[in-house]
């Protein structure tokens, strides 16, 4: 009889190999089933500590039907509130043809820029257009929210201010309150005061190294900065410049009045409010200053032809190199965000963007023109789209009456309010909102006023100077066109969508599209940060049943959001274990053991937590060097604040001694932070949160299925014991005594559906199982290859992890390759390269996950096979040293049609393996000149002419 009850075939779908694959692969391995495997990998001492409740899941249509129910709980009302989060219509052709197209979403962080060339072009036509708007010459290619950008622009300032001695940085009081909010959290660690205060009345700047302003104002003035500017310089203090895009379009730029830093949101700029995030912030500077640039620069080069290729520029992997030394933290960023901003731009392009920015304007002139005929005045004298009211004693009652009506405006105080109006605000609108204020009197004539309006910009402070002049603004307008320019950038680079991304450490797992589904509907998208609590019901379920899943998942007992990457919940984390050792009378802990091992981001987050970093050392079998911890941690046990160790580790092992190595933290008086990047091999297996770590971080795009969208976003949760739970981030939102660590109270909230999503379809068994069959699918690849290149570390038994790492370093010896000729070798096949270098350098470490397929991971195992059996036919002399497939590799198409002089053949170059003749992956540029681009730095489109000489 044919089964009536709905199946749950979710799991499967998301677990690559089928039945007979697993047992084909168990069988490779010599282990009668998954248990009999996982009882091996994971430690006896740890095993069991799991407390995931076992449980099957829903199905698709059934978590659908679900979270659809949760998303109507939100209220969708009216927006005014602003504050730096705008209406916006994302266009449709970018919603569909980036935003919900896997080719975008699925991409990597462009490390490897032969299979990045598309979204790279995005992101320098991003930097293009923040240098442009700022006029600064030098902007990055995205931070991680306004607010976090501009306490990066606080030390920033700090690090190059001639002004030395000073320790107070000066922050305007016309700043967005979260941005202050953020300020203050990240100063206080530091040993930096922030002080709020009015620029207009500062006389001498002397005391300050730093200053920040908003512009236009978060009330809505748009102030003359000239000569606040001028006297911070003079005192030789640097000035950072909060400014809204939209109305830079309109008014003279930042760097145009004399700013060393403009820093702020690209939400307007097409990116839906999602309830706070995520959105791509952007930071610009000068030249001078572009050696110390927090986050990741794209740039132009050259490749191996002599051709314009583009790649990350310079810092990109800084915290790798400088640790503790390093700028910044900042790892995962918001690409996806500031592409979908950057498509914003080129559809709309200079004309399209300016008259967006003078209709905003022209309908909050009008409307401000009907507000004084009703009698009611505004406190602005120049504005752009944003007004402040004084409606004294009717405040509170015309708050009610615009709810009534389903409209929020902005809660400025008890005698204020105020408004912003943005690209979707309409006539009718502007008739609503004066029906709302003029009680019994008429209504004022909107046809009437508009006639008699112009513009209530400062006419001494118009923007001169014109913008967005490079073709790549100007072509595009049709949709055909940006139809077409998407694909053509999508089809330069490799994504999930094409093949495995087999990277260590990233975990580059499926994103199904159910997971994806309900980011995209209004009831999640169009939610402002700041609307009161009670319209966003559905998001209060939702991160409350989130944070009790990975509460579950964890072994945790309270979860915050908020961190918006890994590297922000690393800081929430140090900084919890930095209040929980102060309210203890222990605030003179302040060491922090990392073993040298350690992810780049954990050193440099433990110097932002004002933590001093001492190195421990790790064996030879990549192990934590237990004797140097213990001695490390008794030589500073009067001062250890905490160990943060990465589990399982960075070399792809589950050391034995994580028990032992906790109990010694803890009997020195320190806290264990457990990274949990590699969380993808232990839920429902093991629980950091009761195998002695006292708080972790979750990269929510790595474990729990947010994609990474081509370097972000990403969601960084911590989960933390019950002893720090009072030490999470707070928020002028949230009732909690800690400052925030990002702009909006749950962070990246509008991409939290994916794990929820993703939780719920797998349910307790579900997750359970990916994880033993990510670690299958590891060692699989791990025992097929270990012939081929010894498998660097391996736990009891001879197993890894849910990762490996190949050792290439003898190779370099026999025949001159490199781990970078195989790396862009694995091009020429079709695949992305593996993780280079790290933990060691000259390794490579896969991870395959549970998404691929046996098919998938037999493919990619028989290109490594057949790479190595070029290096043999170099070790043996038939291929030349220093003329051979792998040293010339990715080959392109171009090559091929040009004078072939190369002893191997073009077939052997492009088409290694037959079966690529069906389907094959043509890089677009050859390989990439890293030196050149860094010595010719160019980080904008470079002018039209120089691809014509090129
Ligand atoms: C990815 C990763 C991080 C940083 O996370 P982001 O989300 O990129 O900021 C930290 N530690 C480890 C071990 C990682 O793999």
């Amino acid at each position: 009889m044919t089964d009536l009850t709905t199946r749950n075939e979710f799991i499967a779908r998301h677990i690559g190999p089928r039945d007979s694959d697993t047992a084909a692969m168990l069988e490779t391995l010599g282990y009668a089933d998954l248990e009999a495997l996982t009882a091996s990998v994971i430690p006896a001492s740890i095993k069991g500590t799991s407390v995931l409740q076992a449980g099957d899941g829903q199905s698709e249509a059934e978590a659908l039907a679900e979270i659809k129910a949760i998303a109507r709980r939100n209220q969708l009302f009216r927006n005014y509130i602003g504050q730096g989060y705008y209406g916006t219509h994302t266009p449709a052709p970018i919603l569909r043809n980036l935003l919900e197209n896997p080719a975008w979403y699925t991409a990597y962080t462009p490390y490897q820029p032969e299979i990045s060339q598309g979204r790279l072009e995005s992101l320098l036509n991003f930097q293009t257009l923040i240098s442009d708007l700022t006029g600064l010459p030098i902007a990055n290619a995205s931070l991680l929210d306004e607010g976090t950008a501009a306490a990066e622009a606080m030390t920033f300032c700090k690090r190059l201010s001639k002004n030395k001695t000073s320790n107070a940085f000066f922050a305007s009081q016309h700043c967005h309150p979260q941005t202050l909010d953020v300020l203050r959290t990240r100063a206080e660690p530091l040993g930096i005061e922030v002080v709020v205060g009015d620029e207009s009345g500062i006389g001498d700047a002397s005391a300050y190294f730093g200053a920040l302003l908003q512009y236009p104002a978060s009330h809505g003035d748009i102030f003359d900065y000239s000569q606040v500017v001028e006297r911070f310089h003079g005192a030789g203090a640097l000035v950072a410049v909060a400014a809204d895009l939209l109305a830079l379009t309109l008014l003279q730029a930042p760097g145009e009045f004399g700013a060393d830093v403009a820093l702020g949101s690209a939400q307007r700029f097409g990116v839906p409010l999602g309830f706070g995030g995520p959105h791509a912030a952007y930071f610009a500077t000068r030249d001078a200053f572009k050696r110390d640039m927090p986050g990741r620069l794209v740039g132009l080069s050259i490749d191996r032809h002599g051709n314009p290729a583009l790649r990350l520029a310079m810092q990109t992997r800084e915290q790798h190199i400088r640790r503790e030394k390093a700028t910044s933290n900042i790892c995962t960023a918001q690409v996806l965000l500031a592409n979908i901003a950057s498509m914003y731009a080129v559809y709309h392009g200079p004309e399209g963007l300016t008259r967006i920015a003078r209709r905003v304007h022209r309908l909050t002139a009008i409307f401000a023109r009907g507000l004084a005929d009703l009698g009611l005045a505004i406190e602005q004298q120049a504005f752009f789209d944003t007004l402040t009211l004084r409606t004294a004693e009717h405040t509170a009652a015309l708050h009610d009456k615009a709810r009534a009506a389903g409209i929020n405006l902005r809660e400025v105080d008890a005698q204020r309010l105020g408004l912003s109006f943005d690209e979707t605000t309409t006539q009718a609108d502007i008739e609503q909102l004066w029906a709302l204020f003029a009680a019994d009197r008429p209504v004022p004539d909107f046809t009437a006023i508009a006639a008699g309006i112009d513009s209530r910009l400062p006419a001494a402070q118009l923007r001169q100077s014109p913008i967005l002049g490079h073709p790549v603004f100007n072509r595009y307008h049709s949709e055909t066109e940006l139809m077409r320019y998407l694909r053509k950038l999508a089809d330069k680079d490799l994504a999930l969508d094409r093949s495995m991304i087999p990277l260590g450490s990233c975990t580059m797992k499926l994103n199904a599209a159910s997971e994806m589904i309900p980011i995209t509907w209004a009831e999640f998208g169009n939610l402002h940060p700041f609307a009161p609590a009670a319209q966003s019901a559905g998001y209060q379920q939702l991160t409350d049943e989130l944070e009790a899943m990975l509460c579950a998942a964890t072994g945790y007992d309270a979860v915050s959001l908020q961190p918006n990457a890994g590297s922000q919940g690393e800081y929430a984390g140090l900084l919890a274990i930095r209040a929980y050792h102060k309210s203890r009378g222990d605030a003179q802990r302040d060491i922090c053991l990392i073993p040298q091992s350690a992810h780049g981001t954990n050193p440099a987050t433990a110097h932002m937590a004002g933590m001093r970093v001492v190195v421990t050392a790790c064996d030879a079998r990549g192990n934590v060097d237990i004797a140097d911890l213990r001695a490390k941690a008794e030589q500073h046990r009067d001062h250890l604040a905490a160990l943060m160790i990465t589990y399982p580790s960075t070399h792809g092992v589950f050391e034995e001694g994580i028990g032992e190595i906790c109990a010694l933290i803890h009997d020195n008086g320190g806290q264990v932070y457990i990274d949990g990047a590699n969380m993808n091999a232990m839920v429902g297996l093991c629980a950091p949160g009761r195998f002695g770590g006292d708080v972790s971080h979750l990269n929510l795009h790595k474990t729990f299925c947010i994609p990474h969208g081509g370097g972000g976003p990403g969601v960084g949760p911590i989960g933390v014991k019950a002893h720090l739970a009072p030490f999470l981030p707070g928020h002028a939102r949230l009732q909690r005594q800690e400052g925030a660590v990002s702009a909006a109270p749950f962070g990246s909230a509008s991409i939290l559906p994916i794990t929820w999503m993703y939780i719920r379809m797998m349910g307790g068994s579900g997750l359970r199982r990916a994880s033993q069959m990510a670690i299958l699918n590891a060692n699989y690849i791990a025992r097929r290859l270990e012939e081929h290149y010894p498998v660097l570390y391996s736990g009891e038994g001879g197993l890894v992890a849910h990762e490996c790492i190949l050792d290439l370093r003898p190779l370099k010896e026999t025949s001159g390759i490199s781990v970078d000729d195989v790396a862009k070798r694995l091009i020429d096949f079709g695949f992305h390269a593996p993780t280079m270098s790290f933990p060691v350098a000259g390794t490579l470490m896969i991870e395959p996950t549970e998404s691929e397929s046996k098919e998938e991971l037999d493919r990619f195992c028989d290109a490594m096979i057949a790479i190595r059996e070029e290096i043999r036919a170099v070790e043996r002399g038939e291929l030349e040293r220093d003329d051979n497939p792998l040293k010339n590799a990715p080959h392109t198409a171009a090559e091929l049609v040009g004078e072939w002089t190369h002893p191997y053949s073009r077939e052997q170059a492009v088409y290694p393996t037959r079966k690529l003749v069906e389907g094959k992956y043509w890089p677009p540029v050859g390989r990439v000149d890293n030196v050149f681009g860094d010595r010719n730095l160019v980080c904008a489109c470079p002018p039209i002419e120089a691809y014509q000489d090129a």
